[in-house]
């Protein structure tokens, strides 16, 4: 059983994901890291995020033990990672390693933009979490902070304005939510009330769930 969870920059989906696959035990692959680990690739190898072709070969070099995750949720690695997304064969280089993660035995949970409409258009249950503009920039604010990054509000709007505008606008699966998933707005609510409204639609659409988790 597949559960696939998308949503914009800081919508929550991260912290849902690692919630939901806590409780049901099962692995958990973050996408994003898949993306930032390649533009850090490519930052370290001094190419520039628009060469294609380093791009490329940086994907299809990746290893999923390869990532030194703090680092890699800067705001700058943000950025960048949205760059190369872009660029389909980037895409397309990573697809089978999320594939080969996500059809494993006793199921997988995998959270990204693209889960529910590419890489795994079979999800037993497909969670499409959001937020407004302005919760999302006050959550992403906040975490920047805590990791001692110096941003202020209006800065961080503006970033996951033009990270939305990216993501939603390339011709290469594009964030949107797949036709069957359950959208899950978390404006109003606190991690707790998000994960409670989470496990309701994973049990709700996979009810198999409910027993293996106990
Ligand atoms: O989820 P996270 O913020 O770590 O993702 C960083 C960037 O990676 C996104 O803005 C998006 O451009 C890209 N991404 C993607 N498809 C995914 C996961 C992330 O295009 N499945």
């Amino acid at each position: 059983m597949i559960i696939a969870i998308d949503g914009p920059a800081a919508s929550g989906k991260g912290t849902l994901a690692r919630r939901l696959a806590a409780h049901f035990g099962l692995p958990h692959l973050d996408t994003g890291l898949l993306y930032r680990a390649t533009a850090r690739a490519l930052i370290d190898q001094g190419r520039d995020l628009a060469d294609r072709e380093a791009a490329i070969w940086a994907a299809r070099g990746l290893a999923l033990t390869d990532f030194d995750e703090q680092a890699l949720r800067s705001r700058d690695m943000s950025e960048a990672a949205s760059v190369v997304a872009a660029i389909p064969e980037v895409r397309a280089a990573l697809v089978e390693t999320q594939r080969r993660f996500a059809h494993r035995p006793g199921g997988a949970l995998l959270d990204g933009r693209d889960i529910g409409t590419t890489i795994c258009p079979d999800a037993a249950c497909k969670i499409f979490v959001t937020a407004s503009e302005d919760a999302r920039a006050t959550r992403r604010a906040l975490e920047l902070r805590a990791r001692g990054e110096k941003v202020d509000y209006a800065a961080v709007l503006e970033d996951i304005r033009r990270r939305d505008a990216r993501d939603s606008t390339r011709a290469a699966a594009p964030l949107r939510p797949a036709a069957d998933a359950v959208v899950l707005d978390t404006t109003k609510l606190d991690v707790e009330a998000a994960f409670r409204a989470a496990l309701a639609i994973v049990e709700a659409a996979a009810p198999s769930f409910r027993s293996a988790a106990g």
